[in-house]
């Protein structure tokens, strides 16, 4: 019963309402939202409310919206059982990713929710969203500990690990998939916890500790057949670029043209990161099995195996924000921080 879970509204689709006249989708007052489910006030723990001013349709989030986001979560959360963040979709992945990077020694849910129609609708997948991911970050074990511990996104009865996401769909209520790791919960007559792929404090108590420092002089390349060397050439001598997401094929192969890795080379040399991602949407970059991954190792291309674009930009934003020595930034880049890359 003394169990308090703060509520943070901060846009999206979840929370607008069509506008008569224009018949465009805009945020409305977040009191509307708590009206349309009085289901909230059923749970046998505490709701407290609070609403980002203005609101934002997630297209427009930014760096300084996650850090004021996390300075939130910072300044309440020793008051706090759990944290539920009402998102767009459009930008959700990012946020929980850039999230997940920001609160080191997280040890309460931080579960962030929306949805695709307006909570004001009919058949809208708003209030199964809300209600169950209030349920999920307020779920405690039999010692009293939150058995979510993590930054996750909670969507149409699947809880996700944030920094594993991507958003799938723009049309059907599952509009996440996490491809390269386990669903953490299922929610149907039960939930069911994965608990061997939940992330579990191996001690509890440590102190919440948050980056807001980040440097976004990042660029994300994708290759295709055809892309031409004036393009590849431009990106890479943007002026105070640090880091590279380049998006390859399949196990992380790319075009073998000398200007290409020539240009690679000539970015790494000057000591630019270059993080090798693939363009699927599951698996893993193995720049040792086909020769064409090998020559971006040889170009001086860090392996960013399993983890999504999502979670590479902004792990290097939160980490070249961290360290002004990019040698630094490349050791730290292939080694998981948040559980956003498979173990080997
Ligand atoms: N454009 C909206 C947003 O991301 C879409 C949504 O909420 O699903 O804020």
């Amino acid at each position: 019963m003394d169990r308090k879970i703060l509520l943070i509204y901060t846009g999206g689709t979840i929370g607008m309402k069509q506008d008569p006249e224009t018949l465009l989708l805009k945020p409305f007052n977040f009191s509307q939202i708590l009206e349309e489910v009085p289901e909230l006030r059923k749970f046998d723990f505490h709701i407290d409310t609070l609403s980002f001013d203005p609101v934002i349709d997630s297209s427009d989030a930014r760096p300084e919206f996650w850090v004021e986001l996390a300075g939130i979560i910072r300044d309440h959360y020793e008051d706090y059982f759990g944290f539920v963040v009402l998102h767009g979709t459009d930008t959700m992945a990012y946020s929980a990713s850039a999230l997940s990077f920001m609160l080191e020694n997280l040890e309460k849910p931080v579960i962030f929710t929306g949805s695709q129609l307006p909570i004001g609708m009919l058949r809208t997948d708003g209030k199964e969203n809300l209600i169950d991911s209030l349920e999920l970050a307020a779920a405690c074990d039999a010692q009293g500990h939150p058995y979510v511990s993590e930054v996750c996104i909670y969507f149409e009865t699947e809880l996700f690990r944030g920094n594993r996401t991507t958003k799938y769909s723009a049309e059907t209520f599952s509009a996440f998939r996490s491809a390269n790791y386990p669903v953490l919960a299922e929610v149907g007559i039960h939930v069911k916890y994965d608990t061997t792929a939940l992330y579990r404090p191996r001690k509890w108590g440590k102190p919440l500790k948050i980056h807001t420092k980040l440097d976004t002089r990042v660029a994300v390349l994708k290759i295709f057949p055809g892309i031409t060397e004036a393009f590849v050439r431009a990106v890479l001598s943007a002026e105070g670029l640090r880091a590279v997401v380049l998006e390859t094929y399949g196990s992380g192969n790319s075009l073998s043209d000398p200007w290409f890795l020539d240009a690679l080379s000539g970015f790494t040399a000057r000591g630019g990161i270059v993080v090798n991602i693939t363009q699927c949407q599951a698996g893993a970059v193995d720049m040792g099995a086909y020769a064409n991954g090998d020559i971006l190792r040889q170009a001086g291309v860090c392996c960013g195996r399993d983890m999504t674009t999502e979670s590479a930009v902004t792990k290097l934003f939160v980490l070249l924000g961290q360290y002004s020595d990019n040698k630094e930034v490349s050791k730290k880049l292939e080694i998981s921080i948040s559980g956003e890359i498979s173990e080997k």
